[in-house]
């Protein structure tokens, strides 16, 4: 899996997109720690992943990576948010669902040290998994392969997504500033 901080990351950049489609509502930060967590979500297999023995039912990367259980997941939650909010927002609807799918597709871009690589994205059609053949992302399981301790590979790791996905936000809010500084000349 990516690091913790390379899902965040995609949790932040989903919820500032949510921000900027939709202008009628104002979103705290409650709402970023919600994208925060669908982004990392599927990540939740690794709690099974501990367990040893016939407690152990689920392998990492595949039924929760999948396609399919993202997709249910993202729609059923953007559902949940229409049915209980006294003012839906329409944005949740692609939103939510992109944040989770997101997911796998990051871990397909990703160096696993525990094989195979990459993600079930296909489950339950196919136990294949789909991946990249040039990861530019490196999970922490391998950088502690290669020695490092654990708080370390989890710096290595999360520095890289720091770099990557950081400079995707930035350029996100450089492309919302010069839209708004743009709109602001029209408007004089
Ligand atoms: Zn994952």
């Amino acid at each position: 899996m990516s690091s913790p901080v390379g899902h965040a990351f995609v949790g932040l950049i989903f919820f500032t997109l949510a921000k900027r489609f939709d202008q009628q509502h104002h979103y705290s930060w409650k709402w970023l720690i919600v994208f925060i967590i669908l982004a990392g979500l599927p990540d939740l297999d690794i709690i099974d992943g501990l367990a040893s023995g016939p407690l152990h039912l689920i392998q990492h990367r595949t039924v929760s990576h999948s396609l399919l259980f993202t997709s249910v997941v993202g729609f059923s939650c953007a559902w949940f948010s229409h049915c209980i909010l006294k003012k839906p927002r329409p944005t949740l609807w692609y939103t939510f669902p992109a944040t989770i799918i997101s997911h796998p597709f990051m871990d397909m871009c990703c160096m696993h040290s525990i094989l195979p690589q990459g993600v079930q994205l296909f489950w339950p059609f196919s136990t294949a998994f789909a991946y990249t053949p040039l990861p530019f992302m490196t999970s922490i399981g391998t950088f502690t392969a290669y020695g490092n301790p654990f708080w370390l590979a989890f710096l290595k790791s999360g520095s890289l997504e720091l770099v990557v996905f950081g400079s995707l936000y930035g350029f996100l809010r450089l492309l919302f500033y010069l839209q708004d500084r743009q709109k602001a000349l029209l408007d004089i």
